[in-house]
């Protein structure tokens, strides 16, 4: 029996994840499940699973939190704060933690975990882009396998051979990082600047929270996995490509020397990849049906239109240019995403407002987690300022 903590819970991955755990109780019991503010959802999950600890980041919903859970006489108990998150995604019990808290909120109870030697499963790519090299080193050094939960990633993993050393020794050429193009792959690039977050929150293939919507939407979400792929298959930007591909069928390829080219496939349900990491290296059901290749209306590729996605190139470039630059990129993300979904600011300033905080960027080489705390909070506000100057 695996003992499971789920981190982000009443999240969409996190809500997946419950899914594909409530059909195996034979092979998983929940430890732990945490939310940041949700308690609705969080007490019902909390019936549903009984875990031993629930856990609210919003250490003034503690109270309330504990008074619905006992009053519904269900044992859990619960916990609040960060700390507490950390405490549960470390615990001595727990053999797995799916970490799909959103955003640079995950980065220290997903180290928590990594550092205690946990399988991590791994949706919270913002910690990895943070904090790639010492994140890896971290793992390393507590011998926690890191399995990814991104779809992207997980296919790639999938289409690589296991174990896995390097690119070199498994003969890879090229690493093909597909993305759909998002919702605005076709809007004429005059209409961009008036789109509102439901519009941009309307995935055509992927169901998903806002803030990786919108990423979705910028293209930086697949600049986020670009550098995630950097760090979790220790490859150069060189060596990894992106290609569009409009159906979200194929999830990412592998180019060998030798001219194969592997891909994984799947309907777009992020409860396949749960699925994988979850039992890996045995594979379980995770109740999305195969794909039907009769129905299919055909696969289509095209290189990625850097002009209409300016996001993806300053996120392709920030690793290239390395130190602090990616976690200023997903800093001035984060904040500028938040705004744009507050209607504060408009999809375009989103890129812009990143651009301008990278401009003035001074970076460094980051070899403690404190000091990328440290990048991280001077980007926000960075990214605060001059968001001021578009209006906000
Ligand atoms: P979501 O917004 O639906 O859920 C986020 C979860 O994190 C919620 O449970 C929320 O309570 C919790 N949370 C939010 N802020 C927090 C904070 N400050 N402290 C503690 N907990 C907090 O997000 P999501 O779409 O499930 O994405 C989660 C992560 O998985 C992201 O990093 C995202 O990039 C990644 N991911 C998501 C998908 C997807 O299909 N949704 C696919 C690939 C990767
Ligand atoms: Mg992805």
């Amino acid at each position: 029996m695996q003992q499971i903590c789920v981190l982000g819970s009443t999240g969409s991955i996190g809500i997946s994840t419950l899914d594909v755990l409530a059909s195996h109780p034979d092979k998983f019991s929940v430890y732990a499940l945490t939310a940041n503010s949700s308690i609705d959802l969080l007490v019902e999950q909390c019936l549903k699973f009984s875990p031993q600890y629930a856990v609210i980041r919003d250490e003034a919903l503690y109270l309330p939190l504990k008074q619905r859970i006992e009053s519904l006489n269900c044992t859990t108990e619960v916990l609040a704060g960060e700390q507490a998150l950390c405490d549960v995604a470390s615990a001595v019990q727990v053999d797995s933690v799916m970490a799909a808290i959103v955003g640079a909120a995950g980065l220290a109870p997903t180290l928590a975990a990594v550092e205690a030697g946990k399988r991590v499963l791994l949706a919270n790519k913002e910690s990895l882009v943070m904090s790639g090299k010492l994140f890896m080193q971290a793992a390393k050094a507590a011998s926690a396998l890191v399995l990814p939960i991104d779809s992207e990633h997980n296919a790639i993993f999938q289409c690589l051979p296991q174990p896995y050393t390097s690119l070199a020794d498994a003969g890879v050429q090229k690493i093909l990082l597909t993305g759909s193009g998002g919702p605005f792959r076709d809007t004429p690039l005059a209409d961009l600047s008036a789109k509102t977050p439901d519009q941009a929150c309307a995935h055509p293939n992927w169901s998903m929270g806002r803030k990786i919507s919108v990423d979705s939407a910028t293209m930086m979400n697949k600049g986020l996995e670009f550098i995630e792929a950097c760090w979790l298959f220790d490859a150069t930007p060189e060596q990894i490509e992106i290609v569009v591909h409009p159906q979200s069928i194929i999830h990412s390829m592998v180019q060998y020397v030798d001219g194969s080219v592997l891909a994984q496939m799947g309907n777009p349900d992020m409860r396949t990849p749960i699925a994988h990491c979850l039992d890996w290296p045995r594979r379980i059901d995770s109740g999305v049906a195969s794909l039907d290749f009769f129905a299919l209306q055909g696969l289509d590729f095209c290189r990625p239109d850097y002009q209409r996605f300016p996001a993806l190139a300053l996120a392709t470039s920030a690793i290239k240019s390395g130190g602090t630059y990616p976690v200023a990129l997903n800093a001035a993300n984060e904040v500028a995403v938040a705004l744009f979904l507050e209607e504060k600011i408009k999809f375009t300033d989103i890129a812009a407002i990143i651009a301008a905080v990278l401009e003035d960027w001074e970076t460094c080489e980051p070899d403690t987690i404190a000091a990328v705390k440290e990048a991280d909070a001077i980007a926000r506000k960075l990214a605060y300022s001059v968001a001021a100057k578009f209006g906000y």
